[in-house]
């Protein structure tokens, strides 16, 4: 007889290099030299259907910080001389009169978040400025959500006093990891003390949600140290966890190239720190989102899983939907729904644009009626764990879609049949793995793609 398929070995088995689909088309499918005029045209017609009715997004870029954590992959600048602030919100503030000047009517903004970097390394003073310069010039939705990520380390009460009466509600803590020696490792110092402090503050000033970043196969972190961090950090009681893989790319992550690659827990190993921290948090009642983040039962993002109201975009999972997302700041990412475009990554580079009045991207994509149709899919199995077909895509469904759904059927984790697909409880864990199903420039490629694009789930 047969041994019954486990949960570990579907993990192992899942474990490919698949996309987080943050985006679909996703990144590496881009192209640079993106034509400005297009994409201007675009954001127009978009912004004069969408304003109005739904709102939009708006993300901000802050990207300083006073020292590298050596793990890091994100867009950053390391200074301790604040004095850079100015010089970038004035940036920002022109750049959002730039979208301004091109748009017919005051932007309703529905949500704003600010991320990095550290945007903590912002003087209170100085992110009320940046957040009054935007409100000044909008319309804020009645119903509007405000996030920032927050360091333990250097977020204030003044910090949060502030932010909280402009409206912010939500924060993100990078956490990481709470052993001594891993932080050392990756020069991370952060007693859970300032993490207390900082979560206690927030939840006091009359923040809603608390999130916290976790990340598991760190150079030095064991089945010991995680187990040990999660009990600390749950003490806390965050609302949501984003649990995040470490993706060991020393050849673009510099400060990874400072890690005795020795201390990296083995492919086996991060499994099994993956699994210990999934079983824990479980355990302790949170739910499993998927893609990486799990919320307690009273966090609105599980509310918004449970109505069917869940979106996603470059953000991760949010509970507000709307149709664009502009990116403000060097290298972010604005989402027109038909369109994205990415600005220039290097600061000099961002500001030099900016300083000759022109909007600073550099690459994106404009998608046809295909990647629209199958960008739906995407979303709804991401956000809903279910989705209807399209007979007008069945064609096309039958030759790249079918034969993979049926891989996935076999092992329990998806039902399905012509109309549609509903993902089963233990396919929850396997999201991204479904999803890459109806990503045809990757099923088109996969022949010819010498090397992976993305990292390993796990
Ligand atoms: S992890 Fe965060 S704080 Fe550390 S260097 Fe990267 S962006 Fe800065």
């Amino acid at each position: 007889m047969q041994a019954k398929t486990t949960f570990n070995d579907l993990v192992k088995k899942y474990n490919q290099p698949v996309p987080r689909y943050t985006s679909y088309p996703t990144v590496p499918v881009w192209k640079d030299g993106l034509d400005i005029n297009r994409w201007r045209q675009l954001l127009k017609q978009q912004f004069s259907i969408h304003n109005h009715k739904d709102g939009i997004s708006l993300y901000i870029h802050l990207p300083f910080c006073e020292s590298l954590c050596t793990y890091c992959g994100c867009n950053k600048k390391i200074t301790t001389n604040h004095s850079v602030e100015e010089e970038y919100l004035l940036m920002i503030e022109k750049e959002f009169s730039l979208y301004l000047e091109l748009l017919e009517e005051k932007p309703v903004i529905r949500e704003i978040h600010l991320g990095g970097g550290t945007p903590t390394f912002f003087s209170p003073s100085n992110l009320m400025r940046l957040i009054n310069s935007i409100k000044e010039k909008s319309v804020i939705y009645p119903l509007h959500e405000f996030s920032i990520e927050g360091h333990p380390n250097n977020t204030t009460i003044e910090h949060l006093k502030t932010l909280y009466d402009l409206g912010f509600r939500r924060i993100s803590y990078g956490v990481q990891d709470n052993d001594p020696e891993v932080q050392r490792v990756i020069n991370r110092i952060q007693p859970l003390e300032k993490v207390k402090n900082a979560t206690d503050n927030a939840r006091v000033i009359g923040f809603e949600s608390v999130n916290f970043d976790l990340i598991y196969g760190l150079p030095k972190q064991t089945l010991e140290s995680i187990e040990r961090t999660f009990q600390q950090v749950l003490e806390l009681r965050p609302d949501r966890i984003a649990f995040y893989s470490y993706a060991h790319v020393p050849w673009t992550s510099r400060g990874q190239r400072l890690f005795d690659e020795n201390d990296l827990p083995s492919p086996d190993q991060k499994l099994q720190l993956y699994l210990k921290g999934k079983e824990i948090l479980t355990k302790a009642g949170y739910f499993d989102i998927g893609m990486d983040h799990f919320a307690l039962t009273k966090d609105a993002l599980y509310r918004a899983w449970q109505n069917n109201t869940l979106h996603r975009n470059f953000m991760g999972y949010t509970t507000q939907h709307t149709s664009i997302l502009l990116g403000l700041g060097v290298s972010s990412i604005s989402d027109i729904g038909i369109a994205f475009a990415q600005n220039k990554k290097a600061l000099h580079e961002y500001y030099e644009c900016i300083s000759k009045n022109e909007l600073p991207v550099f690459r994106g994509y404009f998608l046809n009626e295909e990647d629209v149709a199958f960008r739906k899919y995407i979303l709804d199995i991401s956000c809903q764990g279910k989705t209807k077909f399209d007979p007008a895509h069945l064609t096309i469904l039958e030759q790249i879609t079918f034969p993979e759904l049926s891989k996935f059927e076999e092992d329990e984790l998806i039902e399905w049949n012509e109309t549609g697909l509903a993902v089963t409880t233990s396919g929850r864990h396997f999201i991204r793995n479904i999803c890459s199903a109806f990503d045809l420039h990757l099923q088109r490629n996969k022949e010819a793609a010498t090397k992976p694009l993305f990292s390993k789930a796990i």
